[in-house]
This record gives structure tokens, sequence and C-alpha cells, in this order.
């Protein structure tokens, strides 16, 4: 077949694909690849929707989501985070994944350029890339991954829209200080720039989370997005949020209406039981990513793969450049070598280059033994 658009033929195959495509083929493979968690959603969340399929709550919602979610997210967002917006500030989306793309196209113009601080999660370049916008990457490896306001001025021109920022990020797993996010602020609001913050892994920051939505007087620059995927274990339930001024969401919801037309009614009537019943359950299955990323930490360290502590999240970056091969190489070996599947780096873009991402939801059993068998091929190496 040959009609494809141009912006689609230009999209490169995702690098990720080509690694699994060998971890599909290798047995016994401890994977620390995927970014699930390893939990089941929490069985009041599992309950409700199971009422709901016997109620017959099947039909459609209205377009932005049933209100009594979009009340109780408005709650959850002031309880967890100290963020203000009402329910009419919301609109109920396919995961975050849609919320993204959405947005993305809402606002993106071909030629605008925007700033993404790297290594960052997978979705954002190809989405902005499809709307005719420019990435202009913000390297933060230099600086133990968080973007320094010094490159995003150099990167400023007439032509940037926007900043997008991921924290907890993924796949570095840190977060930035809240002073650096109130120069952040400043930075947008002077240049009159639009902040896109996707902050899927707040619920899961191990220290108190500083979220810029705070920031009040950057709320008509600030579009945030959040969701249940990661935090309630509910990836397979697809449901997120886009929360901004009304006129806002009523422009990004035109495109909704008619590509997505609501999000899953069953995950929604769930999300309203998980806003509102599962704080002891996330922060049991937080506790557990904290341990064990505390434990994957520590290991990598004392076999000289240098990795910070995440601030949150379920994901370790550690550094492979004193093996002397790209990340691309070292997750092929080390998955030959060791049966252990990471991702590499620079599936994040370039600056991930040397640096390779474990997914700490794993069983804490299989995870010991994924960092045995990694210390056995690294010093096999020496
Ligand atoms: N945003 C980030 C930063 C992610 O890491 C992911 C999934 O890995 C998503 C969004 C996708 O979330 P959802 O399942 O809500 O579409």
């Amino acid at each position: 077949m040959t009609f494809f658009s141009e912006r689609v033929k230009q999209i490169p195959p995702s690098g990720i694909r080509v690694f699994f495509d060998l971890v599909m083929n290798s047995k016994d493979v401890i994977s620390l690849g995927v970014g699930e968690p390893d939990f089941s959603t929490p069985w009041n969340i599992r309950d409700e929707a199971i009422y709901r399929i016997e109620s017959g709550s099947t039909t459609y919602t209205s377009n932005r989501g049933l209100l009594a979610l979009r009340e109780a997210i408005s709650q959850y967002l002031y309880h967890q985070f100290n963020i203000v917006y009402s329910s009419d500030e919301l609109l109920i989306t396919n995961g975050v994944s849609e919320g993204v793309d959405i947005v993305f196209r809402s606002v993106i113009n071909p030629g605008d350029e925007i700033l993404l601080p790297e290594p960052s999660y997978v979705c954002y370049r190809p989405l902005i890339e499809l709307c005719g916008g420019k990435v202009v990457s913000i390297d933060t490896s230099k600086s133990d991954f968080i973007p320094l306001i010094a490159d995003m001025k150099a990167a400023l021109t007439p032509k940037t829209k926007a900043i997008v920022l991921s924290y907890p990020n993924n796949p570095t797993g840190q977060s930035i200080p809240q002073s650096t996010l109130e120069e952040i602020a400043d930075f947008a609001l002077d240049n009159n720039l639009l902040i896109i913050t996707d902050e899927i892994y707040a619920d899961l920051s191990f220290d108190p989370f500083f979220s810029i939505a705070r920031i009040k007087k950057c709320r008509d620059n600030l579009i945030y997005l959040n969701g249940f995927s990661k935090a309630h274990s509910m990836t397979g339930w697809r449901i997120g949020y886009v929360a901004a001024p009304e006129y806002v969401i009523e422009m990004i919801n035109k495109i909704h209406q008619y590509s997505a037309l609501c999000a899953p009614t069953l995950s929604q009537f769930a999300a309203v039981e998980a806003c509102k019943n599962s704080f002891d359950e996330v922060n049991a299955m937080k506790n557990s990513y904290m341990t064990r990323a505390r434990y994957f930490t520590d290991h990598m360290n004392q076999m000289g793969l240098k990795t910070i502590m995440p601030a949150g999240g379920l994901y370790c970056f550690s550094s492979i450049q004193s093996m002397g091969m790209t990340s691309l190489s070292f997750a092929q070996k080390l998955l030959e070598a060791a049966n252990v599947a990471v991702v590499p780096g620079s599936v994040f873009g370039d600056c991930g280059e040397g640096y390779i991402r474990s997914c700490i939801a794993t069983d804490f059993d299989l995870l010991k033994t994924a960092v045995n068998n990694i210390r056995g091929f690294v010093s096999g190496h020496d």
C-alpha cells in the first residue's frame, strides 16, 4: 500500500520495538522493560466496575466525562497536590496518551518549536512532529536530569511555543525542585510560552510532590495532565484527564468529541471510586516501589553503574558509560548473556545514550535475581 501521509512516513519506527522483538524470542527472560505496575487494580475499583456492568451502565457519557468523576478529580487534585481545578476545567480522556495527543493537536501549528527536556517519555516527540511541530531538545543528562533554565533560555527563538514537562520523569525518575519550577514558570510567562505538564507519576512520588500547576500566575499558560494508569494500577482501563481553564478545555474537547467521543464509561465509574477510596492501596504500592527502587539503585551503584535514586515512579536510570559500549549493545548483550531485559536509554532521546532504564515494578525476588545476573555480566566485562 502506498497511501501513507508524508508525516506518518517520516516517523521513525520505535527503537524500543526492534529490541523487544528480540525479547519476545528469548525464553525465561526477566523483563525490566515494560513500564507497568506489577499490582492488579485494587479490588474496590474492580468491584465498582463489576457493579456498573451488572447494572447496565454501558452507554456513552458526555464528551467531557461523567460530572461525578470530574468532581471527584477536582477534589482529589486539591487533596493530594493542592492543585485547584473545578469540574468544568477537566476533560476525561482515554489515558494520558490521548490527552497528550489532543493537547498537542490543539496548540501546535506547523513550524512551532517545542522545548522538550530529554531523556523523556517516548510519545512526545512523534506526536509533536505529527502536528508539524519541531522538537527542541533540552539535554538534562549533564545536570542530573534536571533541566537548566539557562539551556531553555539559550534554546528560545521567536518560534518557541511551549515547554513539555513530565516529572517525576520517565525514564530518569527525577523531579524538578520547586525553585527551578518557579524559574521555569517565570521564563514561560516572560516569553508567553505554554507549559504542558504530564504528572502521571506524581502520586508515586517518594517525597512530597510540588506541581508547577500550584503556581497560580501560570494558570492561563498551563495545561495539566494526569491519569490512573500508574498510581492506581489501571493501565488497561485507559483513563486519564486534562485540566486547564474552561475556555482551553472547550478547544481541546473539539478534537476529543470527534475522535474519541468519550472515555470508557466503566473506567470512568471505576475512576470515581479510585479518587475516593484508594489512598491506602496507592500508598502501599508506592512504598513497595520505593523499597525496590532503593534496593536496585544501591546495587547498581555498587557495581559501578551510576544510578541516582529516583524521586518517584517505576524506573531506575543507570549509566553504563564505564562499560565502553552503546546502550543498545549493552541491552542486547545483557539479554543474551544474563537473560535480563532493560530498555536502552537512547530510545528516550539522543542524550539517553550511555544509560539503561530498568522498571523496578517487578516481583522483588525476580528483581534480586536480575541484579545478580547483571552483576555477573558486568564483572565478566571488567
Ligand atoms: N505519560 C508518561 C510520562 C508515561 O510514562 C506513560 C506511560 O508509560 C503515559 C503518559 C501513558 O499513560 P496512559 O496509560 O494514561 O495513556
